[in-house]
């Protein structure tokens, strides 16, 4: 089926060859990890969930001025978006605290922060993606200053803006991820907003009943994980019939 030639394969995600030259095709997959691969599994329509709820916030996020890589969504599993080069580091934004900064620092989960936290982990699964700090990130050239106050001004934007709108569906942004990329356009580079935003990325509580609609679910066998994406889609308007039955692969056609 895919005779496109494949440029990476993530844990969720495969990246294709797209139709022009700085162009991909990015594919959602219904795999998922965690734990640094350690825990791994296949959750039919989570991909399709993804794909959509991504779609929607890089548009959102887009309409209020934050350069991102999306072009548009091609079908149930794939988008259309720009080339970058992405900087090695995992951009993580938290509001309240919860999984590994609950840990380290001792904190009772759901504690809200007094303001929110930018961190910086270096995207290296052999390492299982240490945090860092800007010295690290300076001295091993994965960035530079001015690249890393583009990405401090870019997150925080986009923390107020996905608080806002989670809020206004009864959802707490409790944390996520995020990447950024470097897009060139003629000599000019600007830093934008890659990979996706989801439930696989984000931690999202219901604000009455503190019930997990994100990735914790997998991470803790708690179950339920396609219904409480389906749940976050569903608040958010957007329609997605039948995650499950949509499949990659050849349609079968019955004759009559
Ligand atoms: N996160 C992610 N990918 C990672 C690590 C973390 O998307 O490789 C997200 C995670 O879903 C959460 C936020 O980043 O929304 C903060 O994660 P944390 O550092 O608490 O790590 P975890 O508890 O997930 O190991």
């Amino acid at each position: 089926m895919n005779r496109r030639r494949r440029v990476y394969e993530g844990k969720a995600k495969i990246l294709y060859e797209g139709p022009e030259p700085g162009t991909l095709v990015q594919h959602f997959k219904d795999d998922a990890t965690a734990f640094n691969n350690k825990k791994h599994d296949r959750i039919e329509g989570k991909g399709v969930l993804n794909n959509r709820i991504s779609e929607f916030l890089f548009q959102k996020l887009g309409d209020i001025g934050v350069p991102t890589h999306f072009i548009k969504r091609l079908n149930m599993r794939e988008q259309l978006i720009r080339e970058v080069e992405i900087i090695p580091l995992e951009v993580v934004v938290r509001n309240v605290a919860a999984g590994s900064l609950a840990t380290r620092l001792g904190l009772e989960e759901g504690t809200v922060l007094p303001r929110s936290i930018v961190e910086f982990y270096y995207k290296n699964d052999q390492l299982g993606d240490p945090l860092v700090t800007e010295e690290h990130i300076t001295a091993f050239s994965w960035s530079n200053p001015q690249e890393i106050d583009d990405i401090m001004s870019l997150v925080l934007r986009i923390n107020d803006f996905l608080s806002g709108l989670f809020l206004g569906v009864g959802i707490r942004l409790v944390d996520f991820k995020c990447e950024f990329g470097r897009l060139w356009e003629n000599d000019q580079m600007r830093i934008v907003l890659a990979d996706e935003i989801s439930p696989d990325c984000c931690r999202l509580w219901d604000v009455e009943t503190k019930n997990k609609l994100d990735k914790d679910r997998f991470r803790r066998d708690m179950g339920g994980l396609v219904e409480a994406y389906q749940e976050v889609a569903r608040r958010l308007g957007l329609h997605v019939d039948n995650p499950t039955r949509v499949r990659s692969g050849p349609v079968l056609v019955r004759s009559k």
